[in-house]
Parts: structure tokens; sequence; C-alpha cells
């Protein structure tokens, strides 16, 4: 990342929201649940799969957490009424892990019983590491209890290939990605090049173990990386799936399914939708031309 898009990205927390708002439309595929079927009928007619995410983080409050577990029963029965292939993924910090991790649980498991009635799939993100061991905890216990859950694991982080190996073999489904949050050195990988040895490590360890590897990156490197293990290990085309985020090189997206891979696009909505949209600039190596380009918008 060039110096000025490092010096953008620092300052980005202080630009008006409505910069942010403007720069960051592309990821976030609108405020309501309405915007986000739109969206995802688009990606269908398109060949894309779609796992549909409802915007929020860290509440505090357990109102909110219910109220997020409500609005999840409504896209299930919408993603079953109007026949889109698509899941939905969660964030335990959404609903109420910082609260208690047994009214999460609760609430968790409430939204996977209602996906396994309509035959569906819950996605549990991976959020900072002091989220890591109540994830796995959950996801192992839920996934024991109702067997349509997912879970999340970070290429960054150096315990990563040691979870993997204490993972539920039989039904398990990993996402793969680098990882988005700011982590110590202590815990993380830092450099470009180990993240991304880590990551075909672990896709590798997923593989040999017969865990579904969903494989989350726009990274070129490990797309090739990743094709190249697929056909190492001869995966079934249903054994496996590449995952991209709404808003980010469609190019990519398109090459993939044209090669035949099945491919899930991530589709956030909701109000919330400030803290998802500066990890997704601070990822952006164009970052300075857009926010250039919407100040001058803006006059
Ligand atoms: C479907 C999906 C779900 C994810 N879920 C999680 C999760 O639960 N927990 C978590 O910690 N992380 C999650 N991530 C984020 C992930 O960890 C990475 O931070 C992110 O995908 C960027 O890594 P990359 O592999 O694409 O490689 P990078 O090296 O970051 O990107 C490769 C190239 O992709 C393009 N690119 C990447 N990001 C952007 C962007 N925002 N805007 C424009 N271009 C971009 C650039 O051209 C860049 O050079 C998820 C990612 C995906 C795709």
């Amino acid at each position: 990342m060039s110096l000025l898009n490092r010096l953008l990205v620092t300052a980005l927390p202080l630009a008006p929201r409505f910069i942010v708002a403007r720069v960051a439309a592309r990821y976030v595929a609108g405020s309501t649940l309405d915007d986000a079927l739109r969206v995802v009928g688009d990606l269908n007619r398109q060949g894309a799969m779609a796992t549909i995410d409802l915007l929020g983080e860290e509440v505090s409050e357990r109102d909110k957490a219910l109220a997020a577990v409500d609005e999840y029963l409504r896209v299930f029965a919408a993603i079953q009424e109007r026949g889109l292939d698509a899941n939905v993924s969660i964030k335990l910090t959404l609903l109420g892990l910082k609260i208690d991790e047994g009214f999460c649980r609760d609430n968790v498991d409430r939204i996977a019983a209602a996906a396994r009635e309509r035959g569906n799939f819950v996605r549990i993100d991976m959020e900072d590491h002091t989220c890591t061991d109540a994830t796995l905890r959950i996801y192992r216990e839920l996934q024991a209890r109702h067997g349509n859950l997912g879970v999340v694991l970070q290429a960054y982080m150096r315990r990563t290939l040691e979870d993997i190996g204490e993972l539920p073999r039989q039904g398990g489904n990993v996402r793969l990605c680098k990882g988005i949050y700011v982590e110590p050195r202590r815990i993380a990988w830092k450099g470009h090049d180990t993240v991304r040895h880590n990551f075909v490590r672990a896709l590798e360890k997923l593989i040999e173990n017969g865990i579904y590897p969903a494989v989350a990156t726009h990274d070129e490197f490990l797309a090739a990386a990743a094709s190249a293990l697929i056909d190492q290990h001869a995966l079934a085309r249903d054994r496996y799936e590449f995952q991209m985020l709404l808003g980010v090189d469609r190019e990519l997206r398109d090459i993939l399914i044209a090669a035949g891979h099945r491919l899930r696009v991530y589709v956030p909505y909701g109000s919330d939708w400030y803290p998802y949209s500066i990890r997704r600039l601070r990822e952006n190596p164009e970052v300075a031309r857009h926010v250039l380009r919407a100040l001058l918008a803006g006059r």
C-alpha cells in the first residue's frame, strides 16, 4: 500500500461519516433486508451464491441482540419465499457474546434451529482474538446439536493450524480467510508472505482432515494455490467453495465461476454499516483515489 493510502487509512476514523458512507457504499447492499435480497437475486442470476450478514457488532444491550435474532429469522423466511441460493453469516458480538456467553449461545441456538427447519446453514464469522475461544466453543456445541453450522478461521493467527486439529472432522465446515482485525504480533503472523504461507498450510490441513473449506480471498496468488490443491486432492465441486466480499474484484469472481468453481459472495446490510466499512476501506489499495473522488463530488 502506498504511503498516501496508509496515511489516509489511519485518518479515516476522523473523516465525516458522509464521506465514509460514499466511499464504502460498494461494500454494503443497503440498509434494509429488501436491499440485500435484491442484491442476492442479482448475484444468483450471475451464477454466484450468497451469504447474508446483518451488520452490527459489540452490542451491550440484550434487546439489540434479541432484535438481531428476530431479523435473522425474517432473513431465512425471505430466502425460502424467494427461492434464493443464500445462507447467513452471523457475528457473535452482535448476538450478545460480550454480555454473556450463555445468552449468546442461546441466541445462536435459535438461529441455527430456524435455519435447520428451512434446510439452511449458518456461518459464524470470526472476530478479534478476545472472541476466538468462545466462538469455537459455541460452534462445536451447536454444530453437534444441529449439524448446519460453519465457522471461520484466520490464517494470520498462529493458533489456526492447531485449531483445525481440534475441530470435529465429520460434517465440519470452515471458511478460511487471512483475518482483518489488528492483532498483536505475539499471537498473529504479520508478514504478507507469512500469512499466505499459513493460509496454504491451513487449507491443506482442512482438506486432509475432510473438513469442507470455504476459501475466502481476493488474493490471486491464494486463489491459484487453492485451485491447485483442489485439483491435487481431486475435490468434487460440491466439497468446497470460494468466497468473496461484495464490492471487491468482480473480475476475479467471474474468472473463478467461469473456471467451474462454486463461489459465494458475502452480502452485508443494515444501518450499522460504519465499523464494517472502515475495515473494508483499510484493505482497499485504492482508498486514496476513492476518498479524493468522494471529496470532489461532495463540493
Ligand atoms: C467472504 C469473506 C468473509 C470474511 N470473513 C471474515 C471473518 O469472519 N473474520 C475476519 O477476520 N476476516 C474475514 N474476512 C476478511 C479477510 O480476513 C481479509 O481481511 C480480506 O478478505 C482481505 O484479504 P485477501 O485474502 O483478499 O488478501 P488481500 O491481500 O488483502 O487482498 C488481495 C487483493 O484484493 C483486493 N482487495 C482486498 N480487499 C479489498 C477491499 N476492501 N477493497 C478493494 N479491493 C480489495 C486488492 O486488489 C488486494 O490487492 C472475510 C473475507 C471474505 C472474502
